[in-house]
């Protein structure tokens, strides 16, 4: 591998890391304080938010220039490339989300006192294009970095928030927005756009 290559996918690697917890930073600031109603599986749910978290710690080694020859995959730089390009549609996905979703973001699965039922931006073809966006960035990374440690932990830990998650955030909002949950449902994929993808949730 020659050493300016691997600076540049050093490089977007933190410039991916560095993008979603600035969003992150931002959004927390702004919506904190909000009054809740009602919260779901508090302390499981606070548990996998932390994981997520903890799980970009190989992600910032790799950036400082550690783990080197360590857990790498020897991917073509083409891939390499690719990661880059979902990484970055990862990274505007996210921000395009938190943008649609303003004050009824939270890390857990809550419903805010003021809480609206947001279809539209992404929202209006996929219920959840939050978690797209954190597995396009998390795969990103895994290619780009092409380091199965980094990456593995990352899309692990993504996936594990993701399916001990998903049934209870769509149970908790048919809960409070009943009918109109559902008829939002039926015309949605979960990560994917249902119009596209028959299978897609
Ligand atoms: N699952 C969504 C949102 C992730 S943030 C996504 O992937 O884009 C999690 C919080 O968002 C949940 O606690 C819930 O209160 C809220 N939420 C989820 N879908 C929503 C929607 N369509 N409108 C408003 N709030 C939503």
């Amino acid at each position: 591998m020659n050493a300016s290559a691997d600076l540049v996918f050093r490089i977007a690697t933190a410039l991916i890391i560095a993008a979603w917890i600035i969003t992150r930073l931002i959004v927390q600031k702004k919506v904190s304080g909000a009054e809740k109603t009602t919260k779901v599986n508090a302390s499981k749910e606070r548990r996998s938010y932390m994981l997520v978290g903890l799980s970009m710690v190989p992600a910032k080694f790799y950036v400082l220039g550690g783990l080197s020859g360590v857990a790498s995959m020897a991917l073509p730089d083409s891939l390499r490339w690719v990661g880059m390009a979902l990484g970055a549609l990862g990274c505007v996905l996210f921000a395009w989300t938190h943008a649609a979703l303003g004050k009824n973001w939270s890390g857990v699965l809550e419903i805010a006192k003021e809480h609206t039922l947001v279809t539209h931006g992404p929202y209006k073809l996929i219920r959840h294009p939050m978690y797209s966006a954190f597995f396009l960035m998390g795969i990103g990374i895994l290619l780009v970095s092409s380091n199965w440690l980094v990456g593995g932990v990352l899309v692990a830990a993504i996936a594990y928030m993701y399916f001990g998650r998903v049934h209870n955030e769509e149970k908790m909002m048919l809960d409070q927005f009943g009918d109109d949950y559902q008829a939002y449902m039926r015309r949605t994929g979960r990560l994917i756009p249902r119009a596209t993808v028959p299978f897609s949730g």
